[in-house]
């Protein structure tokens, strides 16, 4: 198979060859798109160790002083700042450590990291090591919200199956979500990871009062669905785009397809969806639909769980078209 060549400048974040037309006090201004290359290649020099065998033989290697025997990962210095510069030897860490800190995550990120997000980055402390690698961090719990890591969370890293040497080539996961043998695995791979093992949340049993609550919400949402599949701004939110989403409400089920352009919501279940969300009420997605409320927002705190982190930029899109409807209307 022929292996997949990633772009310096990813494919999206590339703009269309057109124009605009911008008026400024009554006049027309043609605007055009256009491009500025600077390419250049970036030497890792001393750091070169670390990433080699990050990307050869998944591998994390740490500067040992050779006088007090502080291991710095990555191997910042060679020649002990604390030792007279005393010189250093490489030595492997383990991949697996502990969190330095609670890690901060990002959910929106600029058009280079659209596809990561929502991602931790915190530093994690390999057994073995003196200092604190700075990863992005990951779950296969469905999608990463604030609790999952924390200080002291126990963390095996894990090697990309395409490395380039760069730190990206590795991530962590918290040890909690792996078995014994894949934790004692050297040099864990990530298709070797069983992402579809996310559990659902538990809902709340149905009750009359929740079906009725739904029935009456799905109409609402039905209406809103409607609106947006009929707003031109909205429709190119999700030009492209495929999905079949399950939803699940303690009121009833339905499914949200997203189809190139088109979107519609139709009652009842499918098991041929993507990917699944659990809503606590299906306010939550109705609001969020209808930028009255943040889906995003909803997900950080946990009242939307998604079965998928990588979906996540589908949640995305939909909330980007609830925003280019109400920016239609203004
Ligand atoms: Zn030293």
């Amino acid at each position: 198979m022929a292996k997949k060549v990633q772009k310096v400048i990813p494919n999206a974040a590339v703009p269309p060859a057109e124009g605009r037309t911008v008026t400024i006090e009554g006049e027309n201004y043609l605007e055009l798109n256009d491009a500025m290359h600077t390419f250049y290649r970036r030497s890792m020099g001393e750091l070169s160790p670390f990433f080699l065998a990050l990307r050869d033989d998944k591998k994390i290697i740490g500067a040992k002083c050779s006088k007090c025997g502080i291991v710095r990962v990555p191997p910042m210095a060679w020649f002990c700042p604390d030792c007279d510069f005393a010189p250093a030897k490489a030595v492997e860490v383990s991949d697996r450590g502990k969190m330095l800190f609670t890690p901060p995550i990002t959910y929106f990120a600029n058009s280079m990291f659209q596809e990561q997000v929502p991602f931790g980055r915190g530093r994690v402390v390999p057994d073995g090591a003196d200092t604190g690698l700075s990863v992005n961090l990951y779950t296969t719990t469905g999608i990463l919200v604030p609790g999952i890591f924390k200080k002291g969370t126990e963390v095996k890293l894990v090697f990309r199956n395409n490395r380039y040497g760069k730190i990206t080539d590795i991530f962590g996961l918290p040890a909690s979500e792996l078995s014994e043998k894949q934790l004692a695995k050297k040099g864990l791979l990530e298709s070797e990871i069983d992402w579809e093992a996310a559990v659902e949340p538990k809902m709340p049993a149905a009750t009359k009062k929740a079906a009725a609550h739904f029935e009456k919400a799905f109409k609402n949402l039905k209406k809103v669905v409607d609106d947006l599949n009929k707003c031109e701004r909205a429709k190119k939110d999700i030009e492209g785009w495929k999905r079949t989403i399950l939803v699940k409400t303690p009121g009833g089920k339905f499914v949200i397809a997203i189809d190139n352009g088109d979107l519609s919501v139709k009652k009842g279940a499918t098991t041929k969806q993507d990917f699944t969300m659990v809503a606590n009420n299906l306010d939550t997605v109705l609001k969020g639909l209808a930028y009255e409320g943040s889906l995003t927002e909803a997900i950080m705190k946990a009242d939307l769980w998604i079965s998928k982190n990588i979906e996540f930029m589908t949640v995305f899109k939909l909330e980007r078209m609830a925003r280019s409807l109400a920016r239609s209307r203004k």
